[in-house]
C-alpha cells in the first residue's frame, strides 16, 4: 500500500469512520438533507457498527430531484457543447484520481472490500470517465441512401433523464460506469445507491461539481429500494433506467418502468463458470479461479461461482486451490486483506444458509463452510472461503447465486460436455475458459450462451470492453461504445428536396 493510503486507512481503522464525509442528497448542484428530515446509519462490515448516517430519501426527494434533471436536461445542460462535455468528464477523471485514497477508504467503510480492491474499483471509476470524455464529441449519425430527390440521415440524441440504481458489491464503479456515458450522450440523471453503500456516490456528485458540471445534470438521493427506489423508477418524468441488481428485484423494477413504457438496462445475477482444460496453463489458471471466486469475498455478479473441470487434472488441481484458499488473509477490509467481510449480516445469514444445507446433505465441502470473525478484533460478518467438490450440474449450489465465497466444484470428461454443463443454468452472464487450445477456446467463445467471454484471464478486458447478460442476467449492454447506444435514441430524418 502506498505511504498515504495506508495512513488513511490506518487512522480510519482506529478511529472507525473518516471525517467530512457527505450525508444529504446531492440535488440541483448542493447537498440536501431529507424533505422529511430522516436519516439513516452506515454501518461498517468489517466491526458491524454504524460510523456514519445519511439522509433517508422518499418520493418527495426523488421529485425534487428529477424535476432539476429535467430542468437541466432542457436548460444548462443542452447549451454545452459535447467538446466541453467531454472536457468535463476528463477533469472528473483527474478529480478521482486526485481523491483515490479518500474515495478507498470510504469505499472499503460502507462495503467492506480490501482497500486495494477499492482503490482499483476508483481507478477504474476514473477511467470510465476517461474514456467516455474521449467518445462525447464523436457520437455522429449516418446519411441514408435515398434516390435523387430524397435526403435522408440519422441524429443521436440524448436518451433525456435517466436513472440509476447502483448496487452495494461496487459502487463507486457501478455508478461511473453507467453515469459517464449517460453524460457523454447528453442525458441528465437521477442515481439511487444502495442504502448499504450511499457514500461513494454523494463523493462523486461533489466532484463532478468541482469538474464544471452544471447544477441538475448529477442527482443523488440516498435511501432504501422501497421508499426512494421504487419511486425514482416508477416516476413518468424518467426516460431510461440502468438496474444493477439481484434478479426479483430486476423484474419488480421491469414491471413498474413497464407502466410508463420506460426503457430499461438490466444487469441482474450470474452463475458464471471458468471452465479449466487439462491442456491448460496450471499456474494461469489456478491464480485465474482464486481471484474469479474470492474477490470482493465473491460478492461480484460476474464472479466465477462454479468451476468446471477435466477429470484427468482434478485432484492435482484441487489439491493445489484447496491449500491457496487456506492460505488467504482475513480480515478488516483497511488491514487490506486477502479476503474482507461480506457487505452485510443479512448476506451473511444467507451464504451461511446454503452453506449448512450443503452440510446437511452431506456434500463433498473441501474447505471452509462457515462463518468466521475477524481473527484480530472479533467482530464483522466474515464467511470462510469456501469450496464445495464433485457436485451434479441440478444441484441448487450450482444453479442459485449465492453471492459469497463459495466455489462449486463440477468434474467433466471432456471438451463437449464441459459446454454442456457450463451452460445448464438459468443465468448468462459470464463465462471463461484456461486451455492451451485456441481453437477450443474460440468453440467455446461461440458455443456459450453468456454476454462475455473471457479466455487465459477471467476479468480480461476493461471500460472497452461491452458488458452485459443473456437470459436471467438481464439485457443491455454497459461499458464500451455499445453503452452510448444505451443513452441515445436515433432519429431518422428523410425529406423529399
Ligand atoms: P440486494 O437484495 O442484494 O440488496 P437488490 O437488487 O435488492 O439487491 O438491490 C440493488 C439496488 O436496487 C439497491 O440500490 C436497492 O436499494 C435497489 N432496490 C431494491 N428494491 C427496489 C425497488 N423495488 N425499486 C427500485 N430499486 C430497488
Amino acid at each position: 500500500m502506498p505511504d498515504n493510503l495506508k495512513k488513511l486507512a490506518q487512522k480510519a481503522l482506529k478511529a472507525g469512520r473518516i471525517v467530512d464525509l457527505p450525508k444529504d442528497h446531492f440535488i440541483n448542484g448542493r447537498f440536501l438533507s431529507s424533505q422529511s428530515g430522516e436519516e439513516m446509519e452506515s454501518i461498517d462490515p468489517g466491526t458491524g457498527k454504524a460510523f456514519h448516517s445519511f439522509a433517508k430519501g422518499a418520493k418527495a426527494d426523488v421529485d425534487l430531484a428529477v424535476a432539476a434533471a429535467r430542468n437541466a436536461l432542457k436548460g444548462p445542460w443542452i447549451q454545452i457543447s459535447p467538446a466541453e462535455r467531454s472536457r468535463i468528464l476528463w477533469r472528473a477523471s483527474q478529480l478521482i484520481l486526485q481523491n483515490i485514497d479518500r474515495l478507498a477508504v470510504a469505499e472499503t467503510l460502507d462495503s467492506g472490500k480490501p482497500v486495494n480492491e477499492s482503490v482499483g474499483d476508483t481507478r477504474g471509476a476514473a477511467r470510465a470517465f476517461e474514456y467516455y470524455a474521449g467518445a462525447a464529441d464523436k457520437l455522429q449519425g449516418d446519411v441514408f441512401p435515398l434516390p435523387a430527390g430524397y435526403h435522408g440521415y440519422s441524429l443521436h440524441e440524448p436518451i433525456g433523464v435517466t436513472a440509476h440504481i447502483i448496487p452495494w458489491n461496487f459502487p463507486i464503479s457501478t455508478t461511473a460506469r453507467g453515469v459517464a456515458p449517460a453524460l457523454a450522450a447528453g442525458c441528465t440523471i437521477v442515481a439511487k445507491p444502495a442504502e448499504q453503500t450511499p457514500l461513494t456516490a454523494l463523493m462523486l456528485a461533489d466532484i463532478l461539481r468541482q469538474a464544471g458540471l452544471p447544477d441538475g445534470v448529477f442527482n443523488v438521493v440516498t435511501g432504501t429500494g422501497a421508499e426512494a427506489g421504487a419511486p425514482l423508477v416508477a416516476h413518468p418524468d424518467i426516460d431510461h433506467v440502468t438496474f444493477t441488481g439481484s434478479v426479483s428485484t430486476g423484474i419488480t423494477v421491469a414491471k413498474s418502468a413497464a407502466d410508463n413504457v420506460t426503457r430499461l438496462l438490466l444487469e441482474l445475477g450470474g452463475k458464471s463458470p471458468v471452465t479449466v482444460l487439462a491442456d491448460c496453463d496450471l499456474e494461469a489458471a489456478l491464480q485465474g479461479v482464486m481471484g474469479a471466486i474470492f474477490e470482493n469475498a465473491g460478492q461480484i455478479c460476474s464472479a466465477s461461482s462454479r468451476l468446471v473441470i477435466e477429470r484427468s487434472i482434478h485432484a492435482e488441481f484441487m489439491e493445489k486451490l484447496v491449500q491457496r484458499t487456506e492460505a488467504l488473509s482475513i480480515g478488516h477490509g483497511l488491514t487490506d486483506p486477502n479476503i474482507g467481510p461480506v457487505n452485510s449480516a443479512e448476506q451473511q445469514d444467507k451464504i451461511v444458509a446454503y452453506l449448512q444445507d450443503a452440510k446437511a446433505r452431506g456434500l463433498d465441502i473441501l474447505t471452509g463452510g462457515h462463518a468466521l470473525k475477524d481473527p484480530d478484533i472479533g467482530t464483522g460478518w466474515f464467511v470462510a472461503p469456501t469450496i464445495i467438490d464433485n457436485l451434479k450440474p441440478d444441484d441448487r449450489i450450482c444453479q442459485e447465486e449465492i453471492f459469497g465465497p463459495v466455489l462449486a466444484v463440477q468434474v467433466v470428461d471432456d471438451f463437449d460436455e464441459a459446454v454442456a454443463v457450463a451452460n445448464d443454468t438459468a443465468f448468462g452472464l459470464v463465462a471463461g475458459i484456461y486451455t492451451g487450445s485456441m481453437s477450443k477456446a474460440h468453440r467455446y467463445a461461440r458455443d456459450i450462451d453468456a454476454g462475455q467471454v473471457y479466455i487465459n484471464e477471467y476479468f480480461a478486458g476493461g471500460i472497452e470492453v461491452p458488458f452485459g447478460g443473456n437470459k436471467s442476467s438481464g439485457y443491455g449492454r454497459e461499458k464500451g461504445l455499445e453503452a452510448l447506444k444505451s443513452y441515445s435514441k436515433l432519429k431518422s430524418v428523410a425529406a423529399k428536396i
